[in-house]
């Protein structure tokens, strides 16, 4: 089993970043309104999230981090998945190659409780002190594989990769609340990125959100889309082809609220820009492509950026076609 654990485990979990995606994406599909992580050492030594959401009754808590256990689908339909979990095979993987521990009072419960993993082993079910949601807290990631360990960037690389991470979640969560904080060494530590809860319509939201992500001048030079065709919605920001942001890339991608690098996708934002930016200039935007679950998988790799549209080309046409004719209409 603990074999097993690892193998798998290469695949969800290759670096703390990973592990934090995975971790609050399980706050956000617990209901969580605030979300608090902590890391040490790039995640290395230490990656804590604690959570406001419904939290996990403390029956379930072995079954929670027991392999392929979910209690988000069941099992009879792959093809509708609304919540960015659906393999039950976070925990367990993180269970696998790390020192795990959650603690957690599920909504209406008395008292709460913590279960621990090191190696794939788990200890029995513990009370613990907890008013409401979940606490996740992984230490030591890779130690008991050094090979991986070995493979590990610097913690400045890995804790960037993180705020990465945190901030392409939390555009597509602008009424959840986020802190990062670092904690390296003793104390408080420092508080490298933070979010309140936005308020107001969705637009007013998402450029309140972005603009405490990308920068107020961002938001200040980029039209709002909201674009409805056959099934697909585009919503979200794109800049006037007039901004520059340098050498810097700036694409967020987002289907159905998950964020995903997708050629397909990236192409047509290209596509969508070409008559409006030299060739050396990057388009910048924000974009978010919803529809009906069963019409595109995001069941193509575990680590889930890909995403296969049922009709591809309706997704890109959608994007250069709304995209050009929003970009024309702004006047430049
Ligand atoms: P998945 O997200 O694919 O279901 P995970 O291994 O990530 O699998 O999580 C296993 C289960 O543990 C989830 O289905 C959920 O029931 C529970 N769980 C994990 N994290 C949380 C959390 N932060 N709050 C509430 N429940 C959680
Ligand atoms: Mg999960």
């Amino acid at each position: 089993e603990t074999v097993i654990n690892r193998i798998a485990a290469g695949e969800v979990v290759e670096r703390p970043a990973s592990a934090v995606k995975e971790l609050v994406e399980n706050s956000l599909d617990a209901g969580a309104r605030r979300i608090e992580i902590a890391i040490a050492d790039g995640g290395k030594s230490l990656i804590r999230i604690t959570d406001d959401g419904c939290g996990i009754p403390a029956a379930d808590l072995p079954l929670a981090l027991s392999r392929h256990a979910t209690s988000k689908i069941d099992g009879s339909d792959l093809l509708d998945i609304r919540s960015f979990g659906f393999r039950g095979e976070a925990l367990a993987s993180l269970g696998a190659v790390g020192r795990l521990s959650v603690t957690s009072r599920a909504a209406g419960s008395a008292e709460a409780a913590r279960i621990t993993v090191t190696g794939g082993t788990m200890a029995p079910v513990t009370p613990a002190a907890l008013t409401r949601g979940t606490v996740v807290e992984l230490r030591d990631l890779f130690h008991a594989t050094p090979a991986r360990l070995k493979f590990m960037r610097s913690d400045r690389a890995e804790t960037q990769a993180i705020g990465d991470v945190v901030k392409r979640l939390a555009m597509a969560e602008p009424s959840v609340a986020f802190t990062l904080r670092d904690v390296t060494g003793d104390g408080e530590g420092r508080v490298s990125f933070r979010a309140d809860a936005e308020t107001g319509d969705l637009f007013d939201a998402l450029r309140g959100r972005i603009g405490r992500i990308l920068g107020a001048e961002f938001v200040e030079n980029a039209i709002s889309l909201d674009i409805e065709r056959e099934g697909l919605r585009l919503t979200g920001l794109a800049a006037l082809p007039t901004y520059s942001r340098g050498s810097s890339v700036a694409q967020y991608l987002f289907v159905n609220g998950r964020p995903v690098r997708d050629k397909l996708l990236v192409g047509a934002l290209r596509a969508a820009y070409m008559d409006f930016l030299s060739r050396d200039r990057h388009p910048a935007a924000v974009l978010f492509i919803d529809c009906d679950p069963q019409l595109v998988d995001v069941n193509v790799h575990p680590a889930k950026a890909e995403v296969r549209f049922r009709e591809p080309g309706l997704a890109r046409g959608m994007i250069v076609s709304g995209l050009r004719h929003a970009l024309a209409g702004s006047g430049h």
